[in-house]
């Protein structure tokens, strides 16, 4: 589960070199292994793996080799000590929070998370005796003010989900360390080949893989890198336990999936840009929110946390009268697409289109809906490797014709 030392190599070269050592075939392509359990040399050697004394492979749900692959080259990339892999991004938010915190603990997040990371911490966690409080994404000092004596986690997205806010990491990770509480950033959006929250104060990453990871739209997928502390010690027995393990074949797709992210990630963002800047200008569209657009609240601080790049997810609102036209026009648009995709997903070289208020959002309360930003009119591109002419026509398709 650890990284191995590496030579001061580039990010692009370990994101198609790092993975556990080759065979005795001597495959090029890293090796899948599918098998659930590991014949043992002997049983004093059984005995030391399984009580962690030596290292070794014991049981499907504990490792795999080409899961450890995955793992070693996603840490390498976000510059973590260590990761550890689960089923799907929200097995491993559960697992984050299995492991850190107890009942009468307390949690910050923003308004705007994800809408299943909303339901899990918010309602979910509740149940077992688990505080948390919910801020303002970008309000730095509304984070602070949320502090409590038994504050242990603040927890953000960067860039969110559908509004493409933009949170200070390091002014988060300064007041979480303050309060001798730990912060866990949510890197789906940005993907470590533009944003890596640990080099700026973060201690957690969290990554739904099933996102740019695999960057194929194939397979799920879910991460958490953090130091080998915190993956041996606090990660580690809630999978052994909890059993949210990845599947040795998506832990595959995704490892293949890193050796081209950084391209993927360049590639889609500019054409995102174009399709915002598109989008802006057009005259069924209310409002574009994209942190590659100057007009973004936060495109300064986006344009320095996230490599000069806005990312490859957008949303605009249509024009509208009210709420109820506000849905039929969105509704219009999806459904008048003839090359691009209507699909609750992100992160595809296929460019998907979603209504998130009655989709990804569906879930939440109005009041929780209001508070994320998520209106009635609004649409999420996320944009894949389409020409960006072909994108904009399909769009265009239902934007003209209301
Ligand atoms: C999709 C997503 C998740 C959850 O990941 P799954 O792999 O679908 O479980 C968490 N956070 C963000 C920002 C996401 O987009």
């Amino acid at each position: 589960m650890t990284t191995p030392l590496f030579e001061p190599l580039h990010r692009d070269t370990l994101a198609v070199r790092t993975a556990v050592a080759r065979s005795q075939y001597g495959e090029n392509s890293e090796a899948l292994f599918l098998t659930s359990g590991y014949v043992q040399p002997g049983a004093e050697a059984a005995a030391r793996r399984f009580s962690g004394e030596e290292d070794g492979y014991t049981y499907g749900r504990y490792g795999n080799p080409t899961v450890s692959s995955f793992e070693q080259r996603l840490a390498a990339l976000e510059g973590a000590q260590a990761c550890i892999s689960t089923a799907s991004g929200m097995s491993a938010i559960l697992m984050m929070c299995l492991g850190l915190l107890q009942a009468g603990d307390h949690v910050i997040c923003s308004h705007s998370m994800f809408g299943s990371t909303i339901k899990l911490i918010g309602s979910d966690l509740a149940k077992f005796g688990v505080n948390s409080t919910f801020v303002p994404q970008t309000d730095a000092a509304a984070w602070k003010a949320a502090i409590q004596p038994n504050t242990k986690l603040l927890f953000a997205e960067t860039p969110t989900n559908p509004l493409t806010d933009v949170c200070d990491i390091r002014a988060l990770a300064d007041i979480a360390h303050e309060a001798g509480a730990l912060l866990a950033v949510d890197n789906c959006f940005a993907t470590p080949a533009l944003q890596r929250p640990m080099t700026l104060g973060a201690d957690i990453v969290v990554h739904s893989g099933t996102k740019y990871l695999d960057g194929q739209g194939r397979v799920m997928a879910g991460a958490l890198c953090a130091s080998e502390e915190l993956v041996s010690e606090s990660f580690l027995p809630i999978l052994k336990s909890g059993g949210m393990t990845l599947a040795p074949f998506n832990a595959w797709v995704v490892l293949k999936g890193l050796e081209t992210l950084s391209i993927r990630m360049q590639a889609q963002s500019e054409r995102a840009l174009a399709l915002a800047q598109w989008l802006q200008a057009h005259p069924a569209v209310a409002k574009v929110f994209y942190p590659g657009l100057a007009s973004h609240p936060q495109h300064e601080l986006a344009m320095t946390q996230q490599s000069n790049c806005g990312g490859a997810v957008l949303s605009f609102e249509v024009k509208s009268s009210d709420d109820e036209q506000a849905r039929q026009r969105a509704f219009h648009v999806l459904d008048s697409l003839a090359t691009l995709s209507l699909c609750t997903n992100l992160g595809d070289t296929k460019t998907l289109l979603a209504h998130p208020a009655s989709t990804s959002h569906g879930r939440l309360t109005p009041a929780q809906r209001q508070l994320a930003g998520v209106s009635q009119g609004m649409i999420r591109v996320a944009v894949g490797l389409e020409n960006i002419n072909d994108i904009q026509a399909d769009l265009d398709r239902g934007l003209t014709s209301f």
